[in-house]
C-alpha cells in the first residue's frame, strides 16, 4: 500500500480566511454533481437575491442549485466548468445587497422531513452524489462513515467541530442508521486532540486506533455510543477509494465492482455534515464550501467560497499566482483535473486547487512500453494497470472491463513509477469512462 504517497498532506494550512470580495461575475453551473442537470428558474436582467432557487429538476438524482449571491442575472449559457465541460450556468453580476429568502429552521421535524430538508438544499457529497440518496441507498445500512481524511479540509472545520458533529448526528437521525465512525488520518495530531476533546449530547466522543486487524466494528462491538471516532493509517482516502475505505475501517470485504452500501456502509464528508447542519439548524441551502489553495501561490491557505466564485478570485485571495502560471488542478494533484481557464468556478465538489508554475509542469515524452511491470507492484489495488491502458489505446473497452478497470481508484501510483512516462490514468479513466457509457446504452435498450 503506498500510504507514504499521502501522508505529505499532513501540512500546517489551518489559516482559513473567508472571500467576502464579490467576484465581477459568478458562475453557476446548473450542474454540480454527477446526476440529472438542472433547469434554470430565472431569467436574463432578473434580480434575486441569497438562498434563492435558480435551477430545479425532475428525477430521482437531482441537487438543486440555489444562490449565494444578491445579484442580477446577465446571461445564461455554456460556460467553463472545472470538470472540463462547458455547463448550462446562470452568469449572475453579484451586488453588495444583503438580502436572502427566510431561512426557516427546523431542528425538530421527524426523519422523513429531514431527508426533504436535505434534498431541498442541494446538499452534495465530495463523490458528487446528492447527500439525501447517498443516506437512504435502499439497502440494510448499519454504518455511517464520515472521511475525515482530508487534513487540510478537516482542519479548516475545527472551529466548527460542534456543527459538524451536530450535522453528522442529525444524517444519522434522518437515515435512520443506528451508528457512525468519524475517521481520520492517524497522523493528523490536530483533527484527533480537537475529536478527543469533542462531545455528542454532552459526552466525550470515544477516540480510537485501528491497529492490525482490529477494525471499527471492534470498538463499536465495546462500546454503547453512536458515534466513535477511529484514526485509520495514514492514507487519504479520495472520491474513488471508498471501497477502500470501508474494507479498511470495517473490516468488510467487498464484491468486485460493489460499493460500500453493499457492505452496508454509507459514507459522507466533513463538508456535507456542517452543510446538513446549516440546513436543518439554520434554514439555510448548500452555498459555500472551504477550497484549499497550495503550491505556486504568495499566501497558501483554506478560503471559505461561495459556489460560482472563478478560480482567479480565490487565488486573488491567496496572493495571487508566485511566477508565471503553468498548471491549475482542481481537486488534487493525483487524482484532479487540470482546467484549462482560471475563469471557471469553485463548484459543490471542489476541494482543493494545486497551482504549478511553467517550470515545474511535467513535460515528459512517452514511450512505449518496456513490460518491467512496475506498475503493476505499484497498484494497490492489484490490477495490471500496463494491460488495461493498452485496451483502452485500442478502444477495447470490454477487455478493460473484465481486467475490473472500474475498480481503479485512481490513485496514480502506476504513472508515477512508470520508466516509459506512459498515461495510464488518463487511458485507465477514459476506458472508465467508456465503460459506464455502455453500461448506460445497456440499461437503456442499447441504443
Ligand atoms: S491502476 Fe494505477 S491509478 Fe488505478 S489503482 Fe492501480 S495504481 Fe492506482
Ligand atoms: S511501468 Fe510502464 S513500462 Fe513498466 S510495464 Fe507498466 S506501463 Fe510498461
Amino acid at each position: 500500500m503506498k500510504q507514504n504517497l499521502r501522508s505529505k498532506e499532513v501540512t500546517n494550512l489551518s489559516d482559513v480566511v473567508r472571500l467576502d470580495k464579490l467576484p465581477e461575475k459568478a458562475i453557476i453551473p446548473m450542474r454540480q454533481h454527477d446526476g440529472i442537470a438542472c433547469a434554470p428558474l430565472v431569467k436574463k436582467g432578473e434580480a434575486v437575491i441569497v438562498g434563492q432557487k435558480l435551477g430545479e429538476c425532475e428525477g430521482s438524482d437531482l441537487a438543486y442549485v440555489h444562490s449565494p449571491f444578491c445579484g442580477t442575472v446577465d446571461s445564461i449559457e455554456l460556460m467553463p466548468n472545472p470538470s472540463g465541460k462547458r455547463i448550462l450556468s446562470v452568469v449572475l453580476t453579484p451586488s453588495e445587497c444583503a438580502q436572502s429568502v427566510d431561512f426557516v429552521p427546523e431542528k425538530n421535524a421527524p426523519p422523513s422531513r429531514l431527508i426533504q430538508i436535505i434534498k431541498e438544499a442541494g446538499i452534495v457529497e465530495y463523490y458528487e452524489k446528492p447527500t439525501y440518496l447517498a443516506l437512504k441507498p435502499g439497502k440494510r445500512i448499519d454504518t455511517l462513515l464520515m472521511n475525515a481524511t482530508f487534513p487540510l479540509i478537516t482542519h479548516a472545520y475545527l472551529n466548527s467541530l460542534d456543527k459538524v458533529l451536530e450535522g453528522f448526528r442529525l444524517m444519522l437521525e434522518a437515515s435512520g442508521i443506528p451508528r457512525g465512525v468519524i475517521v481520520v488520518r492517524a497522523d493528523d495530531k490536530e483533527s484527533i486532540k480537537a475529536f478527543k476533546s469533542a462531545k455528542v449530547d454532552g459526552k466525550p466522543l470515544t477516540v480510537a486506533p485501528i491497529i492490525g486487524k482490529r477494525h471499527a466494528d471492534y470498538y463499536l462491538e465495546d462500546v454503547e455510543d453512536q458515534i466513535i471516532v477511529v484514526a485509520a493509517g495514514n492514507i487519504t482516502y479520495t472520491p474513488t477509494m471508498m471501497n477502500l475505505l470501508s474494507a479498511n475501517v470495517m473490516g468488510r470485504k467487498l464484491p468486485l465492482g460493489g460499493e460500500p452500501s453493499d457492505a452496508h456502509v454509507v459514507v459522507c464528508g466533513v463538508k456535507s455534515a456542517k452543510a446538513v447542519y446549516d440546513a436543518i439548524c439554520e434554514g439555510k441551502p448548500y452555498l459555500e464550501n472551504v477550497v484549499t489553495v497550495k503550491g505556486a501561490v504568495n499566501n497558501p491557505k483554506s478560503v471559505i467560497v461561495r459556489f460560482g466564485t472563478p478560480i482567479k478570485d480565490v487565488i486573488e485571495a491567496c496572493g495571487g499566482y508566485k511566477g508565471e502560471p503553468g498548471k491549475i488542478i482542481v481537486n488534487g494533484s493525483m487524482g484532479g483535473i487540470t482546467v484549462y481557464t482560471d475563469e471557471a468556478p469553485i463548484v459543490k465538489n471542489t476541494t482543493g486547487i494545486v497551482v504549478q508554475t511553467k517550470e515545474q509542469v511535467l513535460r515528459d515524452v512517452t514511450s512505449a512500453c518496456i513490460h518491467c511491470a512496475r506498475c503493476v507492484d505499484a497498484c494497490p489495488v492489484n490490477l495490471l494497470p500496463t494491460r488495461i491502458a493498452s485496451y483502452s489505446d485500442l478502444g477495447k473497452y470490454e477487455e478493460c472491463e473484465h481486467l475490473y478497470a472500474m475498480n481503479c481508484i485512481e490513485c496514480g501510483s502506476c504513472a508515477m513509477v512508470c520508466p516509459s512516462k506512459r498515461h495510464l490514468v488518463q487511458l485507465i479513466r477514459y476506458s472508465k469512462l467508456q465503460i459506464q457509457n455502455m453500461c448506460t446504452a445497456e440499461a437503456r435498450g442499447g441504443d
